[in-house]
């Protein structure tokens, strides 16, 4: 049986006169469930019905089993607990504007990017679309039981897993979390991160979702990008631009680079320049300027990968070097420092443990 939570208000609606209910019980089903409450809790939902629903459907939320708040920033990590007790990470981050969370997309990942620590155990399973939003439902929960003002108003997919590797749910996913009875955030509010599955970007630009795309690039050529991500052995960095090019023809949306600088092997100036230069020649024409933004991260170092974080100088060349070819670069404020509050790190530690 499906989790009722992966179910679109159309689709509530149509359950619900299958079990003989009126339709308009299904909105105050959908935002009672999207509260964070079980249907026995939803005060004008009766038992009968609660009963009838139990008989077609199952109801679970992602249980936090581990939360961790740092002391430097307020930044949470949730180590959340799913039904069948896989566990995932999400990660509720407080920027001057609000809160967002960077939720995660499957148990494991199969994409087998070399600095990364999600992807050592390989993929597990897929998220299904109630465990997808039921990250975001269970930490606006518990973030309203510590201050009734704690609002999440932004979502950003960068956590464990491959976000195209599971497209339908993750489609799914996007239109529950922006339903109008549900927790309703814009589009324009989320962000979906991937390392270049080509031709699941096509697909994603027809699905006139106007979400902010973020392409996990690291290097600007073949040889070096394929060397830290097995992807680009399939998808080479020329077909992945012209994919960025097509989603911002189709969306208008602008397309952000994350860039993970790695000591000595992608963080010369050198290749700051033949970024730009790419970027520049392949994404932007003398009539049009696409708006490009670089998000440039010291590499996390992952025990198995031997990867060091490129040194400060080093940093604010790279951007520096960017920013003369009039691309623009950012080097990401590091949240939650002391909480492992990078993907894939607490889920590890935690199998670590048993
Ligand atoms: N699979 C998606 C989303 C998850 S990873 C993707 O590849 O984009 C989220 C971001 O963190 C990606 O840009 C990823 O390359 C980066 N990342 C992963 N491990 C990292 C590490 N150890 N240090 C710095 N960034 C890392």
């Amino acid at each position: 049986m499906e989790n009722i939570l992966s179910l679109l208000p159309e689709e509530l609606e149509a359950l619900m006169a299958q079990i003989g209910e009126p339709k308009y019980r299904a909105r105050q089903l959908f935002s009672g469930l999207h509260k964070g409450l079980a249907p026995e809790e939803i005060t004008n939902v009766g038992k009968k019905t609660v009963a009838k629903l139990s008989e077609v459907t199952t109801y679970h939320l992602p249980t936090p089993r581990r939360r961790l708040v740092s002391a430097i920033d307020g930044t949470i990590k949730y180590l959340f607990e799913l039904a069948d007790g896989n566990c995932v990470e999400a990660v509720v981050m407080h920027y001057k504007h609000g809160s967002t969370i960077c939720i995660s997309s499957q148990v494991g990942c199969r994409m087998g990017c070399k600095f990364c620590a999600s992807t050592i155990g390989g993929r597990v399973r897929d998220l299904t679309p109630a465990e997808l939003i039921g990250q975001v439902i269970a930490a606006q929960k518990d973030m309203s039981a510590h201050d009734p003002d704690a609002r999440i108003g932004g979502i950003v997919m960068m956590g464990i897993g491959e976000p195209l590797d599971n497209f339908d749910n993750v489609i799914k996913f996007l239109k529950l979390v922006n339903a109008e009875d549900g927790i309703c955030i814009g589009y324009r509010h989320i962000s979906l991160s991937t390392c270049g599955i080509v031709d699941k970007i096509y697909e994603l630009a027809k699905q006139d979702l106007p979400i902010t795309l973020s392409i996990s690039l690291h290097a600007p050529d073949d040889t070096t990008r394929s060397s830290i991500m097995p992807i680009n052995q399939k998808w080479g960095v020329d077909a992945l631009l012209s994919a960025c090019k097509d989603y911002f023809a189709a969306t208008g949306r602008r397309i952000s680079f994350e860039y993970t600088l790695i000591r000595g092997k992608n963080d010369s100036v050198a290749s700051a320049e033949q970024l730009a230069s790419v970027l520049n020649s392949r994404l932007r024409s003398r009539s049009e300027t696409m708006p490009i933004h670089v998000n440039l991260i010291p590499v996390n170092p992952v025990e198995e990968s031997g990867f060091d974080r490129s040194e400060d100088k080093a940093v604010k060349a790279f951007a520096a070097a960017l920013e003369k070819k009039g691309i623009r670069a950012t080097v990401r404020r590091k949240l939650g420092a002391d909480i492992n509050a990078s993907c894939g790190q607490l889920r590890r530690a935690e199998q670590n443990k048993t």
